[in-house]
């Protein structure tokens, strides 16, 4: 039994590193908490070596790393600058999670909550505001489970790119653009059964006038939590409330959710020292829940 203090190292490439990160961290059991702001690739290189080169292989289980901030695309990158710099060929190495604006474990909480309610294998989903850092994960994950998914983008040629981006990260995905601009939005509702909508705060994404259209949904999922809704007449507290006859989430509602997955992600960084959790672990490690 070592008696070595579990250590989280927050790597955050915003220049004050994440709080709502840091808390979730203490909570989710890590002992001691050291965070760093501004970091890049270019940085980094001495902030691992000090992770690896402190405790031996068999006490570096309690050292681990956290990648985070606002910025999805600079925390992918970072994330991989960190792996660069780990040296597993000696047993040099901690383990390593990525939530930059806790897309991943947003996504991870969102699919698992339409899961408990339908076969995802079967689901035909559409994924509002499918461009995001949220949705592109959502769209990727249910993508991976088997269902069909539509991705949506008030320009359709960037749901384009994303559905170009999910095939070549899951090949065989069965993804398809849309555009919601004009009547896009209910052509893209017609034969879905799951509609996730991962729009920008406060953005209304199905509103009022366009209600009509959420026909024939078994499970609706809004995960925007400032009003107006993201998904007309579904309340961010909502907890497998029906509206329009499908089973409906707020964004509350999968936040609880996102913050059981968040604090066992971080919890299980100290079971080895060499576990890596991005989106798709991340939704591996939710799926095994109670
Ligand atoms: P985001 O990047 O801010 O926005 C997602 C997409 O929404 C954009 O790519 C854009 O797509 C669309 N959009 C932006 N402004 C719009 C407008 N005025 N009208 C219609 N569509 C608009 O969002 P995100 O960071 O991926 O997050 C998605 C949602 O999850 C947000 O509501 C966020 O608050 C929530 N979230 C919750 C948690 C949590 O812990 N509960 C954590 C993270 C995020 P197009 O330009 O392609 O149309």
């Amino acid at each position: 039994m070592s008696d070595k203090r579990t250590i989280l190292i927050q790597l955050d490439t915003d220049a004050l590193p994440s709080v709502f990160d840091r808390v979730v961290a203490v909570d989710a059991g890590a002992q001691d908490v050291f965070s760093y702001g501004s970091v890049t690739p270019e940085n980094v290189q001495p902030l691992v070596h000090g992770a690896i080169f402190t405790r031996g292989p068999k006490d570096l289980k309690h050292t681990a790393i956290f990648v985070g901030g606002s910025d999805v695309a600079a925390g992918e990158k970072l994330l991989t600058a960190v792996r660069n710099h780990l040296l597993p060929q000696y047993g040099l190495q901690v383990s390593v999670m990525l939530d930059s604006n806790g897309a991943n474990t947003t996504a991870a909480a969102a699919v698992r909550t339409a899961a408990k309610h339908m076969d995802l294998a079967g689901a035909a989903a559409l994924v509002l505001g499918g461009t995001g850092p949220v949705g592109q994960r959502v769209a990727l994950l249910l993508a991976k489970q088997g269902a069909d998914v539509r991705v949506a983008s008030r320009q359709v040629e960037k749901a384009t790119a994303v559905c170009e981006r999910i095939r070549a990260q899951a090949g065989g995905a069965n993804v398809e653009p849309v555009g919601t601009a004009g009547d896009g939005l209910r052509q893209a509702l017609q034969g879905r059964n799951l509609l996730i909508s991962a729009g920008a705060l406060g953005a209304a994404l199905v509103p009022e006038n366009e209600a009509k259209a959420l026909q024939g949904l078994k499970v609706i999922i809004d995960l925007n939590a400032v009003p107006p809704a993201g998904v007309a007449g579904v309340e961010p507290t909502d907890k497998a409330v029906e509206h329009y006859e499908a089973t409906s989430y707020g964004a509350l509602a999968v936040g609880g959710v996102k913050m059981r997955i968040h604090k066992a992600a971080v919890a299980a960084l100290f079971s080895a020292n060499d576990r890596v959790f991005d989106a798709e672990s991340i939704y591996q490690l939710a799926a095994g829940l109670p």
